[in-house]
C-alpha cells in the first residue's frame, strides 16, 4: 500500500505517519527529513536547500523529485511509503505518478489531514524532538512523562527545528494555500482523496487514519 499524508505544516503528518509506519510496515518517506539530513551532512543539496527552507519557501521540484526517485528504488520500500511532505506542487505529484508507474507501483490514495491556519502556529512553535531518537513533543500538547527525559530512549537532549518559528510558519503556510493545496482537486478528481479532521486528539487522528487504511486492505 502506497499513501500520500497532505496537510498544512504543523499538521501532524510526520507524528502520523511515524505511527502508521510501526502498525502497517510501511515507510515514512518525509522530504523534509531528508533534506534536514543533507542540510546536516553539508552536501551539495544541503547547500542548496537550507537558505530556502529558512526562508519557509519551497525547495526546487528538481531536488526533492530527484531524493524520491532514489528512495523508492531501495528494497525497504517493498511493502509500500507513507508519503509525508512529497509531493507538495503539482509538478511533484505528476513525477510521482510516473515514477510509481515506470517502477510498476500505485498510488492507493491521498488523505488530507485537515486542520485550519489558527492552529497552526501554536502547534509550530511549541514543537520539539529527542535529539538522539527523533521522538517527537510538544510544550502544551505532548509533554515527556518524566521532565526533561524521553519516553523512548531515555535521552535528554532536544531539538528544536531553525523553521519552526512565527515567521516562518506565515511564510510555510502561504506556501502550503498556494502551492500545496491544488492536489487536493488533483487527487479528488480521481476517487483518489480521503479526509480526516486533524484537530482531534492525536490518538483520536491515528484511529481515524487506521480506519482509512484498514478498510483498503
Ligand atoms: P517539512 O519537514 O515537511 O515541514 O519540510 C520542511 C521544509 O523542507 C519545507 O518548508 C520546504 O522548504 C522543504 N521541503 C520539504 N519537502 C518539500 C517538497 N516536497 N518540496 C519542496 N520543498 C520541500
Amino acid at each position: 500500500m502506497n499513501l500520500v499524508l497532505l496537510g498544512p505544516p504543523g499538521g501532524g503528518k510526520g507524528t502520523q505517519a511515524k505511527r502508521l509506519q510501526d502498525k502497517y510496515g510501511l515507510l515514512q518517506l518525509s522530504t523534509g527529513d531528508m533534506l534536514r539530513a543533507a542540510v546536516a551532512a553539508g552536501s551539495d543539496v544541503g547547500k542548496k536547500a537550507k537558505a530556502v527552507m529558512d526562508a519557509g519557501q519551497l525547495v526546487s521540484d528538481e531536488i526533492v523529485i530527484a531524493i524520491i526517485d532514489e528512495r523508492l528504488d531501495q528494497p525497504n520500500v517493498a511493502k509500500g511509503a507513507i508519503f509525508d511532505g512529497f509531493p507538495r506542487t503539482v509538478a511533484q505529484a505528476e513525477a510521482l505518478d510516473a515514477m510509481m508507474a515506470k517502477k510498476g507501483k500505485k498510488l492507493d490514495f491521498a488523505i488530507e489531514i485537515q486542520v485550519p491556519d489558527a492552529y497552526i502556529v501554536e502547534r509550530i512553535t511549541g514543537r520539539y524532538t529527542c535529539a538522539k531518537c527523533g521522538a517527537g513533543y510538544h510544550d502544551k500538547f505532548q509533554l515527556p512523562k518524566v521532565a526533561g527525559k524521553c519516553d523512548s530512549c531515555g535521552g535528554t537532549e532536544f531539538a528544536r527545528r531553525p523553521d519552526d518559528n512565527v515567521e516562518t510558519v506565515t511564510k510555510r503556510l502561504d506556501a502550503y494555500h498556494a502551492q500545496t493545496a491544488p492536489l487536493l482537486p488533483y487527487y479528488d478528481k480521481r476517487g483518489a482523496l480521503k479526509l480526516v479532521d486533524g484537530t482531534m486528539d492525536i490518538a483520536d487522528v491515528t484511529k481515524a487514519l487506521e480506519g482509512i487504511l484498514d478498510a483498503a486492505r
